[in-house]
């Protein structure tokens, strides 16, 4: 199977590409390098039939001679971060919706199963009482910089879930909560590297909020084989399917443990949301995934815990 992975110099796609490779599969990298780098493709390169592209999802060309190539199509690529959304709405918006339509408007035309890559984003924030104006999440102005990601990764499972539909082209979208792993990097925000780079220098753990906001981490080593599974299993066609992992804590707790696990002399100290994101930002207080369709589907049960994902 020659498998084309948009987003494939990343974190979570270098991974699929070792794990595609590994299974005999020749992979076709599309990636512009923004957050990704060549770095996470050390273990790909080099193996049959891996093939890097330095190129933009944006660029419509490209995506379709790529994807007329192609047995089946991993999109993974997005601008992602909550630093790198906050600062670049208007990109975030026209990469994450233009790049989906791009890929799956080919994917269909030269008749590829195509994966798209969501997130557990798309479920808001949906605890208020009665709901306000203010309290629409995604496009309501107080948050509108923020929420420009979940926006537009609501808008591209719908791009692809209709495509989908009406093509019968083979479609699923995974909704990944709070996937971690070696090569994920701490710059745009993301908890788990950013308290462990801080550990491991003994700098202060910078904990945003109260800390007593609770998440649910994943291993890339137990998300990232659900995908091609996902791929081969009619009835997660059209889906949208959550991917996670299962042991919850709160980010004080988090903290404590990276603390523990690394032996690092780093005192914990706390920041607000307004300092560490600017003005508006919310956070929800509680996010954990039912993964249950993912089992029915293929199986899928999350075996790393969270000592195994921080070591
Ligand atoms: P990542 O930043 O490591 O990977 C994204 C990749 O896309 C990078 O290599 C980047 O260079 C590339 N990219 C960005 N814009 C591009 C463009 N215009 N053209 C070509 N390539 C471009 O992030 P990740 O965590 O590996 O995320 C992969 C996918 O999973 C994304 O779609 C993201 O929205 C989704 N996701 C991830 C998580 C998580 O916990 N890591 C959670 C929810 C959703």
């Amino acid at each position: 199977m020659r498998a084309v992975v948009t987003g494939g110099a990343g974190f979570i796609g270098s991974h699929l590409c070792d794990h595609l490779i590994a299974r005999g599969h020749r992979v076709t990298v599309l990636d512009d390098l923004s957050t990704g780098s060549l770095g996470n493709l050390v273990q790909a390169q080099g193996s049959p039939g891996f093939r890097f592209v330095e190129g933009d999802v944006l660029d419509r060309d490209l995506v379709d001679s790529l994807v007329s190539e192609a047995d089946t199509v991993f999109h993974l690529a997005a601008a992602v971060g909550v630093y790198n959304i906050v600062d670049n709405p208007l990109r975030s918006l026209r990469v994450n919706l233009h790049g989906t339509e791009n890929v799956v408007e080919s994917a269909v035309a030269h008749r590829v199963p195509y994966m798209v890559a969501s997130t557990s984003e798309v479920y808001g924030k949906n605890d208020a009482d009665g709901l306000k104006e203010g309290d629409d999440r995604v496009y309501g102005p107080a948050t509108k910089s923020r929420w420009s990601y979940a926006a537009a990764k609501s808008l591209d499972e719908l791009v692809a879930y209709v495509h989908g539909v009406e093509s019968g082209v083979p479609c699923v979208i995974t909704r990944f909560f709070n996937v971690v792993g070696p090569r994920q990097t701490g710059r745009y925000g993301m908890v788990v590297p950013r308290f462990v780079d801080q550990a491991m220098s003994d700098e202060p753990i910078t904990v945003y909020g109260t800390g007593t906001q609770r998440r649910c981490f994943g291993s890339v080593f137990d998300v990232v084989p659900a995908l091609p599974l996902l791929m081969d299993a009619p009835e997660a066609y059209n889906q949208a399917v959550n991917l996670g992992g299962h042991e919850e804590v709160s980010i004080k707790g988090l903290a404590d443990r990276v603390v523990e696990l690394t032996g690092s002399r780093s005192p914990i100290t706390f920041v607000g949301y307004e300092e560490a994101y600017g003005e508006g930002y919310e956070d929800m207080q509680r996010r954990y995934p039912d993964t249950s369709l993912a089992a029915r589907l293929i199986g899928y049960r999350p075996e790393r815990d969270l000592n195994d994902i921080i070591r």
